[in-house]
Order: structure tokens, then sequence, then C-alpha cells
């Protein structure tokens, strides 16, 4: 893992419109995610702001997200609600800031909204009281693969699958309504039959309620970064990704057969999104 560089800076909104069709409201509470996955699309991020660091170099806090937020939530028409669109809204910097903890806590009492976390880390059970007095919270547990070394390899900087699924499990016994998100499945790394259906399996366990399934895009950016990880660390794979990037209809179409198949056997409801 690269050095993190951590700063702070003042926010103007916090309570963005969503580009996703089934979302009104994006929070991210940080700029950047030291999470680092190869796979990442939000790395425009620090283009945008002009940043030059590595993705999962840096991390920014906006350091009056709970402020901002509370002015913006009484003027919003209540609908759906992200934290955790273009970082994770638990990486690491949140458990000293608690930025996020304190934004959510500008939900308790509010009607109407639906307040959803998409996370790979288990410091979410931190704020279960929080979540608790949401009127309508949820939590999505982002996993790839089951494999600790894969998923470090893939994303160096958030807890292992064997956390985030313990974490979906303390969540769901407490009675918050919880989901997986199995995405991006990882060409040829976590896309087997039986890599899928041990995913799928653990999170049934874990009391999610649904699955998302999505597959990997590999633009140019991701390809790039996802070759380097490939390259250094499963150097027999590099080919047979190429071939499915060259074919990316061709593999959606097999994938996403498969996913069906195995979420049939494990009587799993699941939604693949491509
Ligand atoms: S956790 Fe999400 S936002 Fe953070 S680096 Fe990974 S994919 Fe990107």
């Amino acid at each position: 893992m690269p050095a993190i560089r951590e700063f702070t800076f003042e926010c103007k909104s916090l309570m963005t419109k969503s580009g996703i069709a089934s979302l009104d409201y994006a929070v991210n509470p940080y700029l950047g995610c030291t999470h680092g996955c190869v796979y990442c699309y939000a790395t425009f991020m620090a283009r945008f702001k002009n940043i030059k660091d590595e993705w999962g170099s840096f991390v920014g806090v906006k350091e009056n997200a709970p402020e901002v937020i509370a002015k913006e939530i009484p003027r919003r028409k209540p609908g759906d609600v992200c934290f955790g669109t273009v970082c994770d809204a638990y990486q690491p910097v949140e458990e000293r800031y608690r930025t996020t903890r304190a934004c959510l806590e500008a939900f308790v009492g509010t009607e109407g909204f639906e307040v959803g976390i998409l996370t790979k880390s288990d410091l979410v059970v931190r704020d279960a009281d929080v979540l608790e007095r949401i009127e309508s919270p949820d939590v999505g547990f982002s996993i790839t693969c089951l494999d600790a070394g894969l998923a470090h390899v893939v994303e160096p900087g958030a807890p292992s699958p064997a956390r985030r699924l313990a974490a979906m499990r303390e969540l769901s016994a407490r009675g918050i309504p919880v989901w997986g998100f199995f995405g991006p499945v990882l060409p040829t790394l976590s896309d087997s039959e039986e890599a899928i259906e041990e995913v799928l399996r653990e999170m049934d366990r874990a009391g999610a309620s649904h699955v998302l399934v999505d597959r990997m895009n590999l633009y140019p950016k991701v390809w790039a970064r996802f070759r380097r990880a490939l390259e250094q660390r499963y150097p027999e794979r590099v080919d047979a990704v190429r071939a499915i990037k060259s074919d990316p209809d061709g593999y959606e179409r097999e994938l996403s057969d498969r996913v069906g198949r195995v979420a049939a056997s494990v009587g799993v409801e699941v939604d693949v999104c491509f």
C-alpha cells in the first residue's frame, strides 16, 4: 500500500443528485478512497478535483459535511439516499473523523428518506445504534471474492471478505436490512460456477435479502490497473482476460447465464445489473 496523504476541506453541498436511476441522492463524506480497488470506477474524482496522487493514496475529509447535510435534508424532497457512490463512507479514516456517523445522525427523526450504505468495511457495525434510529436504513456489502489473498490484491486497503460477512451477519441479527453486492465479478478469478456459488451462498447465510451482481467493465483505465495487478500476481491469467475484453458481449451473456443457474440452485434472489 502507498503512503496515504490525508487532508481536510470544506464542501458546499453533500446530498448531490445521483446519476444512478434508482437513486435520488448520493452522499460522499470523503474525496478519494483508500481501499484503492484496482477496478474502481470512481478514479475520475481525482482528475475532476485536479489531484495528481495515485488513486487509493489520498483522502480528503469534508470536515463540515455534518453541518451541510443537516441544512440540506429539510430542503430536499424525501427519496432514496446512498452513502458511498464514489468513495467508501467507512474507509479507515472514518474511524477517527466519524464524519459518516455524524451525517447519518442528521437523518434520525426524518421521514420519507430511505438511507442506504454501500461498503466494504465492517466499521459500519459501529454505527448500528444510529441505523436503528433511522426510519428506513439498509446496508449493502460489496464482495468480489471470498479468497483473502486475492481480495488483498484487488482491494488492498479494504477489510477481508470474512470481516465483511461477519459484519453483515451482525447487522442482520440486529434487524438492520442487509444485502449483497457481488461486483465486479473478477474475470477468470471469481467467475467460475464454484466461486459464484461460494459468494452467493455466504451472502445468503449472512442474511442478505438479495444480491446484485455486476461484471467488470474493462474500459481502458480499469484494464490498465487490473492488468498490472494480474501481471504481478496472476500473469498466467492475462491472456484469458484479454480474450474476455475482446468479446465483452459474449462474456456477459455467458456470465449472466452462469449466475442465473447458480442463483437458482442456491435459492438466493439475484439481480444481474448488466
Ligand atoms: S471501495 Fe469503492 S470507491 Fe473505494 S476504491 Fe473500492 S471501488 Fe472505489
